[in-house]
């Protein structure tokens, strides 16, 4: 297929001087009649900022909005402290009361609430009068952060028929696959964003990787600045078609995500329908054996409750083995969506503090006290923004959704959690201050000097992996920072590990406060973009933007069936 950037001009020029990145895109990718112009400048700005205090409260019992299960209107939520776990309770006038456990260890919730922090919103929300937030996504003049990771779906259709699956062609009865032209118009828009240009995006779907145009697509993400490109896959069309890997990373992916249940096939067989672990296991293999450039893997294990949970440590020391192309781990607890019994659900669901809690019990090398909230590392984000004058991502997400943290494979393979030989807490906390104080452009020079001794104080030689000194440690920091991905580590005796649990929310726990401080974003070809947990879950803005876009599915093979004749 060929496609003509000329429409998306980059003037690289400018680029080069740092100005702006100049391109238009001028045609009717959403179908609307009216021609689209876009113009994108680089974001730069003197003392850029990109967090904020937050503005969450905090403390239990306290008061939330969520939405009622049943109707799904608007109701208001306590969250509070029962048997040490952290409880929303809400009542429907309707539909009755509903209890659910969001965290089932409150302490670490607290600790993770102790570290919010707020993103400053977007300067050029789609929507700008939005009153009522899960209802009015756009994004809007509400939303408190920028998109840190932008999901694409590029089809609904798959390569597989999951019975947990509700969202795939067959079982919607239609095909949503945007244009490869919406596609382009998704990513100028995310290009376009403010005050921080969206930096990384993930093709999903269905199962992206069969969408026709899939290595073009990647191809032009890439030429128009995405820095960290990925895609949510089930790994077949990896481990079965020689060459499509490598024509990937060739177009510039940089990541593989990869849909990993567990190291046991029944596991799979239950909840995909069919055996898959030897799939996964080739595509790894193949990744391994690929000349580069080519991507890192980060397995992606669902989480559910009373069915893999045995799996927490299995899979970590599986990552670790395969350390070589594998650099991370994200688990996700299920998000329960549909109507399910109490007792059902409380056998399903799962939490973050379950996740780190089987993790410690089943590796004891990481313990529950090695993990941070996504928002911990919001001051490294301000502090470069302030000192580089550029606004850059901020993972200002609610402390709520997401936990994280490194391990250090020393000699490739024996796992020490960054907490033993960093004091994080206090890096963090004097980057904040520091950050705070350089808004002063006078002293952002020695402000650069004070950053690098700070990761000099807080860091412990004595106990950092056996002959880990300052210089290396800082030197495989940089050369992640750098690439834009966690493959630079693999030069260095150390490689790291991520460790990320990320809860999406359901119609039971869902708290107004996290989606409105959502991080993980869905765009869509009508130009808006829509934060994960209202995408899916809450008012499920999947199924208006899919049905607006879709063809009937007879139609679709009809279609297709005619073009494969011509
Ligand atoms: S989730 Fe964000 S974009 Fe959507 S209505 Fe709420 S604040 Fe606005
Ligand atoms: S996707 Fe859901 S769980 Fe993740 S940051 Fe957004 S609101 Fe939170």
């Amino acid at each position: 297929m060929s496609y003509d950037l000329r429409e998306i001009s980059l003037d690289r020029k400018d680029k080069k001087a740092g100005k702006s990145e100049d391109w238009m895109y001028d045609s009717d990718p959403r179908g609307t009649g009216q021609r689209v112009v876009m113009r994108y400048q680089e974001s730069r700005d003197a003392g850029a900022t990109v967090t904020m205090p937050s503005k969450l409260r905090r403390g239990l019992p306290r008061r939330t909005g969520s939405l009622c299960p049943e109707c799904v209107k608007i109701i208001p939520a306590v969250l509070y402290e029962e048997g040490g776990a952290l409880v929303m309770k809400k009542e429907c006038q309707e539909h009755g009361e509903f209890k659910e456990v969001c965290w089932s260890d409150v302490d670490m919730y607290l600790k993770a609430e102790s570290w919010a922090f707020d993103g400053v919103g977007i300067q050029n929300p789609a929507i700008t009068d939005a009153t009522v937030c899960p209802y009015e996504c756009g994004l809007c003049n509400l939303h408190y952060s920028n998109t840190a990771l932008c999901n694409i779906d590029l089809t609904n259709r798959c390569n597989l028929k999951c019975p947990i699956c509700f969202a795939n062609a067959n079982a919607a009865g239609y095909v949503f696959e945007p244009t490869f032209e919406q596609i382009l118009y998704e990513f100028a828009v995310l290009r376009a964003q403010r005050p921080i240009p969206v930096n990384a995006i993930q093709f999903a779907g269905g199962e992206p990787t069969i969408y026709p145009h899939f290595v073009e697509t990647v191809k032009a993400a890439r030429e128009m600045g995405f820095a960290q490109i990925q895609v949510a896959t089930n790994g077949i069309r990896i481990a079965t078609e020689e060459g499509f890997i490598e024509d990937c990373a060739q177009a510039g992916l940089n990541t593989v995500y990869l849909q990993f249940d567990g190291l046991k096939e029944e596991n799979y067989v239950a909840a995909r329908g069919k055996p898959l672990l030897q799939i996964k296991m080739k595509a790894i293999q193949r990744i391994r054996e690929m000349a580069e450039p080519k991507p890192t893997i980060c397995l992606v294990p669902t989480m559910v409750g009373s069915f893999n949970e045995d799996q927490v440590g299995p899979i970590m020391d599986f990552a670790i083995e395969n350390s070589d192309v594998v650099k991370g781990v994200n688990y996700q607890p299920v998000s329960l969506t549909g109507r399910i019994p109490d007792e059902e659900r409380e056998k399903l669901r799962y939490t973050l503090s379950d996740l780190a809690h089987d993790l410690e019990e089943q590796t004891g090398y990481a313990t529950v006290d090695d993990w941070y909230p996504v928002p911990f590392v919001a001051p490294i984000s301000e502090l470069v923004s302030i000192l580089t004058d550029s606004a850059k991502t901020s993972f200002t997400s609610h402390p709520g959704c997401g936990l994280a943290t490194y391990l250090f494979l020393d000699r490739g393979k024996d796992p020490v959690p960054i907490t033993r030989f960093v004091d994080i807490e206090g890096l963090m906390e004097d980057m904040w201050e520091l950050s705070q104080r350089a808004r002063d452009a006078k002293i952002k020079f020695v402000s650069k000097i004070k950053a690098l001794n700070l990761l000099r104080r807080h860091f412990d030689e004595g106990s950092a992996p056996s002959g880990m000194g300052l210089r290396t440690f800082l030197r495989t920091l940089g050369t992640m920072f750098k690439e834009g991905n966690k493959r630079g580590a693999s030069d260095f005796s150390y490689r790291m590990m991520y460790v990320g649990g990320m809860h999406f929310q359901d119609n039971y726990n869902y708290d107004i406060e996290r989606v409105k401080r959502c991080v993980i974003h869905y765009a869509s070809p009508d130009g808006r973009i829509i934060p994960f947990c209202a995408y899916n879950t809450g008012p499920v803005f999947r199924n208006e933007v899919e049905k607006k876009f879709a063809i009937p599915l007879r139609e679709w093979g009809r279609r297709h069936a005619e073009s494969a004749d011509s």
